[in-house]
């Protein structure tokens, strides 16, 4: 009995440190939007846009609630330094309609991968302050818009999923500039803090593990 709870603690430990481990294989975010043990509150050293004042509205449907993985500066390619240390990984399944966090053109979709392979489906979306802000790791197929399309905040942008390596479904959600001289999405770019005016108090953005609603506005 004692020697099978050893092999059992073994394989624990092999299995989170398979977990832990990132890959980068197509200059996209791809980790699992899970967890850190030492919970930011924000990236330390940077002022944030007011959240009560934001324009920024949550990237899914009035009355939904979800939790959040990875948040700004918390770990992983979300860590202090890194092109994705104000992304924020909102948990969700497969399959969850998300929404435009502000309105703006859509400048780019990509929806051919498979959810948990290596390709990567994004939108972006082109706001009105020039942030292009990114859905990554959506389902196959899962871009409702397309290409040059304008939408209002809070009209449907597509469905999460897993696409682009993710170990686990969740919506990989960052505002960034684009290097047009570059093929799309090619690190590093450079994020930006974001925080949101139709939930919960946010002054220093969404903090892991939290979980926030989607209030009316
Ligand atoms: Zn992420």
């Amino acid at each position: 009995m004692k020697i099978q709870k050893t092999y059992h603690i073994l394989i624990t430990i092999v299995i989170s440190i398979a977990t832990l481990t990132c890959s980068k294989n197509d200059g996209f975010n791809n980790n699992n939007g899970g967890g850190n043990p030492i919970i930011a509150n924000g990236c330390d050293g940077y002022a944030y846009p007011n959240w009560v004042s934001s324009p920024h509205k949550l990237p899914y449907p009035v009355g939904q609630s979800y939790q959040i993985g990875l948040s700004h500066c918390s770990g992983a390619e979300h860590s202090f330094g890194e092109p994705d240390q104000f992304a924020i990984d909102i948990l969700m399944d497969i399959g969850t309609l998300v929404t435009a966090a502000r309105a703006g053109y859509i400048l780019f979709v990509e929806e051919s991968g498979v959810d948990f392979q290596e390709k990567n489906n994004v939108v972006v979306l082109l706001d009105e302050d020039s942030y292009f802000i990114q859905y990554q790791h959506l389902t196959h197929n899962g871009a409702i818009v397309e290409e040059g399309d304008f939408v209002e905040a809070g009209d449907p942008i597509g469905y999460s999923g897993a696409s682009g390596n993710a170990r686990a479904p969740h919506l990989h959600f960052v505002a960034t500039d684009w290097d047009f001289s570059k093929p799309y999405g090619t690190y590093p770019y450079n994020s930006f803090q974001m925080t949101f005016s139709n939930t919960t108090e946010n002054p220093r953005s969404l903090i892991q593990y939290e979980t926030y609603e989607a209030l009316p506005y």
